[in-house]
């Protein structure tokens, strides 16, 4: 993340660099335009070695320019031109730098903070070398600022992006169970509190599935855990495949998958069930040759009144009748209060 800031860094500040060389070419300060060339040199130089790997030697060359060039400004053409501006940016690169550790940061970003100091007090009040124009000395002052400013929004903005992306990312993996790349059980128990939530408000119903492979233990011991490990993945992909964008699948355990079907009626949901049951049973897992898999589900409707976590225990009880019952199948649970969907379903 900090290397991508770093990117941003010599990209704008080169770019500044550049701006203020054709600023001084046009107003016929030669020397000063000399010296924003070897700027712009060392900020190519600095994205390079960022390119190839060696972001602490782009960083102290960008630091080392920037104090190098603050300082030769300020004395050459005096304080007013607000060269200085730059050396205060320096503080929040080295304080959300990841390359450097505790001790040391605080040490350069004091050290920083001090030469910006001392800059002040020699240079604030004296005499400068050259005596610049008033108006190029108005015109470098604005300039300055003006970058300053815009420096520090882009920085601010990039670093702010940097951390709700890498935030993102956290808890996306918080989220992904890594084998099968499905939900894991946590985002599995949010997303059913939120749906039985919208189910309490009589949004319609909630089908719950729950499956679990069959004779898996079989898969690993005949070959190998990679094996097995193939398998999930692949039970995963159908599972993941066979589902609308609204619904939720998840691993809820080691072979064991949940399905949440909002919106979704008994019948629906014994459908869709069925669809996965039969996909599951077609794969093919080329290592485990002409092995046929099987998933036996339990299908629950979850109804106004009753808590998830009932609804769940009766498709897990459905689970277990079809388990009994010779697996590879598909049983609807009864629904409290309706009595037909299970009379007329049972065990398909
Ligand atoms: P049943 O039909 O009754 O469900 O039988 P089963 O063999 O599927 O059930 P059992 O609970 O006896 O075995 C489940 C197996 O799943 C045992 C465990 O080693 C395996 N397992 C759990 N998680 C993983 C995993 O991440 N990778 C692999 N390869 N195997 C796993
Ligand atoms: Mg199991
Ligand atoms: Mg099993």
């Amino acid at each position: 993340m900090f290397l991508a800031l770093l990117g941003v860094v010599a990209c704008v500040a080169g770019l500044t660099h550049f701006c203020l060389l054709l600023l001084f070419a046009a107003t016929g300060v030669t020397a000063l335009a000399q010296v924003n060339v070897a700027s712009v040199l060392c900020y190519v130089l600095a994205a390079s070695l960022l390119h190839r790997g060696w972001p602490s030697a782009a960083m102290m060359l960008m630091g080392a320019e920037i104090i190098a060039h603050g300082l030769m400004a300020v004395a050459v053409i005096g304080w007013q031109s607000g060269f200085h501006f730059y050396i205060v940016l320096i503080i929040p690169v080295i304080i959300v730098n990841s390359l450097l550790s505790p001790v040391p940061k605080g040490v350069l970003a004091v050290g920083v903070g001090l030469l910006y100091l001392g800059m002040d007090w020699r240079w604030r009040n004296a005499t400068p070398y050259m005596d610049a124009p008033r108006a190029v000395l108005d015109a470098l002052y604005y300039f300055n600022l003006t970058s300053t400013l815009v420096i520090l929004g882009v920085l601010s903005t990039v670093y702010f992006q940097l951390v709700m992306n890498a935030q993102k990312r956290l808890r996306d993996v918080a989220r992904t169970d890594p084998l099968t790349q499905l939900r894991n059980r946590r985002y599995a128990m949010e997303a059913a509190q939120l749906e039985a939530a919208r189910v309490q408000r009589g949004a319609g119903p909630l089908a719950v599935l729950l499956g679990d492979i069959d004779h898996f233990k079989v898969i690993n011991d005949t070959h190998g855990h990679e094996v097995g490990d193939e398998a999930l993945k692949a039970v995963a992909e159908v599972l993941r495949g066979g589902v609308r964008e609204v619904d939720h699948v998840a691993r809820w355990g080691g072979e064991e998958f949940l399905v949440l079907l909002p919106g979704t009626d008994a019948g629906e949901a014994l459908a869709v069930a069925e669809r996965l049951r039969a996909g599951v049973h077609a794969v093919s897992v080329p290592a485990a040759h002409g092995w046929s898999m099987g998933i036996t589900l339990g299908v629950s409707v979850m109804v106004p009144g009753e808590t998830f976590e009932q609804a769940l225990q009766r498709a897990d009880r459905a689970l277990y009748q079809g388990k009994a019952a010779g697996r590879n199948r598909v049983v609807l649970a009864s629904t409290p209060g309706i009595s037909c969907p299970q009379d007329k379903a049972g065990v398909l």
